[in-house]
């Protein structure tokens, strides 16, 4: 039997939306800094009068930002700290973290952790619990065993799903206190579809503190907007091409003081015997997700309430995506046919990129 494993050099790094504004160099050393696959480097950054640019690699990707205004350096290492330190808190992959000491305390009566980490387990529960079974917190026997995101993915035989997939259950899940518990081993919490929307609000506070009052910056393509331009304007992002590399975007929009957290099949996948096995997985069936979305945006002013949508919506599909759209959410969808469904709230700053209206089909949907 022919075993094909295609992984793309890149495919730990999701840029969902881009920075139009960002300068063309710093979207080159992206793709410079990705081709060369390393995965640290320390923050970088160059001043360049409109604004001051830094990068670094954490929570498994690529982080970019772009920080006006005085301080602006400084703001930047402090980010990038902050970011490193949650990445150790809430990565299931850190030695000593949080979530580590949680997982490997499966079964074995639990772990005492941060008050931080019990208020992020709380809302991502509480948010969890709306999502129909098609978001959990608890994936993590399901996440390891397809190990998708890792060097070594496989398919997973349908006898082994059977006995992970009982272990996948928020409700499970119990916090005393400081205290939280998985009641059975091999029980585990991966915080991956919520984790980079929900640094956004530490890295709003950590602004806020340093005066920073316009910034843009990328978490794996997840991006917030921090207050708007300087010239008070908000920013123009560009939503991007499933089909082209990290800096291709098919239509822009403006947007201020929100997270947009996009979900795809198109950066994190393996393929075998010609089956494309994606990194989000559809708890109800153990199996990576099949979605009629290409790629969904969610815009919240919470980033975990954006980034669990966006995750939850991909696997809910196109229908459920277009109802939470009608019931008031935010988004931006691409769906297998080139049309693009968007909340009629950002159809006043809404365009195709010239050239592409031949392409793609924009459809405007109102709240109802
Ligand atoms: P990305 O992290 O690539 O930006 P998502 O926000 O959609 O994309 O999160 C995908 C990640 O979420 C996976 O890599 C995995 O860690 C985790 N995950 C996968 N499936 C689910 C699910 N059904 N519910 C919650 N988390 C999930
Ligand atoms: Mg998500």
């Amino acid at each position: 039997m022919a075993r094909r494993t295609q992984k793309k050099p890149n495919s730990r790094i999701i840029i969902g939306v881009v920075f139009i504004l960002a300068a063309a160099a710093l979207l080159t050393a992206v793709v410079i800094y990705t081709s060369r696959g390393q995965k640290s480097t320390p923050a970088s950054g160059a001043s360049n009068g409109q604004g001051y640019e830094a990068m670094t690699y954490a929570m498994n990707t690529l982080v970019t930002q772009k920080i006006y205004g005085a301080g602006a350096e400084t703001a930047a290492l402090e980010i990038n700290k902050m970011l490193a330190r949650w990445e150790n808190r809430f990565s299931m992959f850190s030695k000593d973290g949080d979530i580590a000491r949680i997982n490997a305390a499966a079964g074995l009566g639990g772990a005492d952790v941060d008050p931080q980490t019990t208020a992020l387990l709380q809302h991502a529960l509480a948010l969890s619990a709306q999502s129909g079974g098609a978001f959990a917190i608890t994936i993590a026997p399901l996440t390891s065993a397809w190990g998708i995101t890792t060097d070594t993915p496989r398919v997973v035989p349908e006898a082994e799903l059977a006995g992970l997939m009982p272990l996948v259950n928020d409700s499970a899940v119990t916090i005393q206190g400081n205290h939280v518990t998985l009641p059975e081993a091999g029980m585990g919490i991966d915080l991956g579809g919520i984790a980079k929307g929900a640094v956004c609000t530490e890295v709003k506070n950590m602004y806020n503190q340093l005066n920073i009052s316009s910034a843009l910056i990328s978490i794996g393509g997840n991006i917030y907007a921090h207050g708007t331009q300087p010239d008070g304007t908000p920013f123009t992002l560009g939503f991007r091409d499933p089909a082209g590399d990290e800096t291709s975007y098919i239509a822009s929009f403006a947007m201020a003081d929100a997270v947009i957290a996009v979900s795809g099949g198109y950066e994190r996948y393996f393929e075998q015997d010609g089956t494309r096995y994606i990194h989000i997985i559809d708890p109800r069936t153990g199996r990576p997700a099949q979605s009629d979305i290409a790629s969904v945006g969610v815009i919240h002013e919470d980033g975990a309430t954006a980034d669990f949508y966006s995750t939850t919506l991909y696997v809910l599909g196109l229908g459920k995506t277009l109802a939470y759209m009608r019931s008031g959410g935010q988004a931006i969808v691409l769906d297998m046919h080139n049309t693009l469904y968007v909340s009629d709230s950002l159809r006043d700053s809404f365009a195709l990129r010239p050239g592409m209206e031949s392409t793609y089909m924009i459809e405007y949907i109102a709240a109802q």
